[in-house]
């Protein structure tokens, strides 16, 4: 049907020409960078998560941005995902990650019955990329991208909060009063400063008056030889 496959380069190149929600979110947000050696596309996600709902699947996505370069069919292919995702929880992006990767024909994912009924919307103009083997990790790069800054969200909230306070306490102290020097345990004391200043002085005594004798020595030859070769020469 080429009036379809129109339709569908049109999608792409509309993502590619004006890619959605491009650009890039502070921290606390997640970032996760993926690669695509074989074409040279790079994509960085941006993923702003609201947990005031709840975690884990029940997270929402509050904010998705794209950044990175390369050809039409990975740009386009985050674009649309970006587009999909937004406002999404984690539990939905997840399935529409396993749909859009069994669209692309990548087998071994856990086959979720309801994910077949999954609209993917404009994504569904990137189908005819299955025809082309090479393109899939173009097509699929954004999504696995997605998926990795998915699992870096997991371990942050999996990780035990730190004593909060304590430590934003201990920071604005730092602030108030930054610590010119390294604390005291870090440099040796004052005491032993001295003592090492004065025993290398006094081993340095006796080189210092030989290393003097020497020079005035060695001055006196030079000017010496000079005064001789220099007027026997004339
Ligand atoms: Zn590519």
């Amino acid at each position: 049907m080429p009036g379809l496959e129109d339709l569908y380069r049109e999608i792409i190149l509309d993502h590619y020409r004006t890619p959605r929600n491009r650009g890039e979110l502070e921290p606390p947000a997640i970032k996760a960078d993926g690669h695509n050696p074989l074409c040279g596309d790079d994509i960085t996600v941006y993923l702003d998560l609201d947990t005031s709902a709840g975690t884990g699947d029940d997270a929402v996505i509050r904010d998705i941005k794209i950044g990175g370069q390369g050809c039409s069919i990975s740009q386009s292919s985050a674009s649309m995902m970006s587009q999909a995702m937004l406002g999404k929880s984690v539990g939905d992006v997840n399935a529409r990650i396993r749909r859009f990767k069994t669209m692309m024909g990548i087998e071994g994912l856990d086959e979720i019955e309801s994910d077949g009924d999954i609209d993917l919307g404009d994504l569904e103009a990137l189908q005819g990329v299955v025809k082309f083997p090479v393109r899939i990790k173009c097509a699929v790069l954004g999504w696995s991208t997605l998926a990795d800054a998915l699992d870096r969200c997991e371990s942050a909230e999996a990780r035990p909060a730190p004593p909060a306070p304590a430590r934003r306490s201990a920071r604005r102290h730092s602030r108030a009063h930054p610590p010119p020097r390294p604390p005291r345990s870090a440099r040796p004391s004052p005491s032993s400063w001295a003592s090492s200043r004065s025993s290398s002085r006094d081993s340095m005594r006796p080189i210092s008056a030989m290393v003097y004798l020497l020079v005035s020595i060695f001055s006196i030859v030079i000017s010496e030889s000079f005064n001789v070769n220099g007027f026997s020469r004339i």
